[in-house]
């Protein structure tokens, strides 16, 4: 392996953890540090958020993701972080060695260190198994975000959302003010999933129901969504609600593929950041880990 391959540091994913583990790192003296993200830029989760509500704590102002994203690129710029994106890690090997491909091909490359920093992903309709027929207009709630806040596409019009998950709040709000008409969040526990704030901002501020202890027990259409069957599950009582869209918004996972892929599990110079060690509330939090873990990796 050539000399130029070996680093002190190789951090995977260039979301806010894996930004805050390099800066972290650099700032207290670690010299050869790679930044490896999938993507075309930096920011991760937070260029698909154009709310506000972060940074609060860190900025001492409250940003919306992108902005948050913004200012702490340009603290990642200031510092002596080799950073590549579209760059994707496709493995994790014994001894330290990852592999990534990017535009100029496949690289192979080693480290002292390795911090996997890739997020979370949403668990899908697959992972409950709603039963039904497959039609199109069944998303997760972070991909209609994706697809309406980056790509500018409204995945539908008539629109029931499954789990009262924070994503499918914001989006409830997001689809109803680019004219989609949200008809109702399901959930099927008794009490709300995301935060009360964002129930107050993004439901109740548009007339949005949410109904609690209700189970869609199918979801129907044959080649586009067309209803959802729901039961309230206090009373017994069954109903369907026509719609073209369904969003699921039942949970995060930390994605850790790259680990359970190689069969290895985090310790001895490999350690998990942000999302991919646990789903965090606040990019606050993210940050502060993150730095603190960088810091610690060059001491
Ligand atoms: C919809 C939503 C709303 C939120 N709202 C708020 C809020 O209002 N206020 C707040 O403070 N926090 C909020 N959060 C929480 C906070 O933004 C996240 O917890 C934080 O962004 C997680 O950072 P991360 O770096 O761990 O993950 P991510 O931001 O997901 O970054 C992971 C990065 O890893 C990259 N990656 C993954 N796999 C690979 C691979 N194999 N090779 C290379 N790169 C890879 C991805 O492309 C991505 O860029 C919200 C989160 C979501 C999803």
């Amino acid at each position: 392996m050539l000399e130029s391959n070996h680093y002190d540091l190789i951090v995977i994913g260039g979301g806010p953890a894996g930004m805050a583990v390099s800066v972290g790192a650099s700032s207290a003296g670690l010299k050869k540090i790679l930044l490896l993200e999938r993507h075309p830029r930096l920011g991760g989760i937070l260029n698909q958020c154009i709310h506000l509500g972060f940074g609060l704590k860190y900025f001492k102002e409250e940003l919306t993701g992108t902005e948050y994203a913004a200012r702490y690129k340009k603290i990642i710029l200031e510092q002596n972080v080799e950073v590549k994106t579209s760059s994707f890690v496709h493995t994790i090997h014994p001894r330290h060695k990852v592999t990534f491909v990017c535009p100029q091909g496949e690289r192979v490359v080693s480290a002292e260190n390795i911090v996997i920093a890739t997020g979370c992903r949403e668990r899908t309709r697959e992972m409950l198994t709603v039963p039904g027929t497959r039609p199109a207009g069944v998303f997760t709630a972070g991909l209609a975000q994706e697809m309406v806040n980056i790509y500018g596409v409204l995945p539908g019009k008539e629109v029931v959302i499954i789990g009262s998950g924070d994503i499918g709040l914001i989006m409830a709000r997001r689809m109803t003010l680019e004219g989609a008409r949200v008809r109702a969040v399901f959930e099927i526990l008794p009490h709300l999933s995301g935060l009360i704030r964002n129930k107050i901002q993004c439901l109740d501020d548009f007339g949005i129901p949410l109904y609690l202890e209700h189970e869609v027990l199918e979801i129907m259409g044959k080649n586009r969504v067309e209803a959802v069957r729901v039961r309230d599950n206090r009373t017994g009582g069954e109903r369907e609600l026509s719609c073209d869209t369904v969003l699921f918004s039942v949970g995060l996972i930390p994605e850790r593929d790259l680990l359970i892929d190689a069969g290895i599990e985090p310790g001895n110079g490999l350690y998990l950041a942000g999302n991919a060690d646990y789903v965090h509330d606040t990019v606050d939090r993210v940050t502060k880990e993150g730095e603190k873990l960088g810091r610690a990796l060059a001491g």
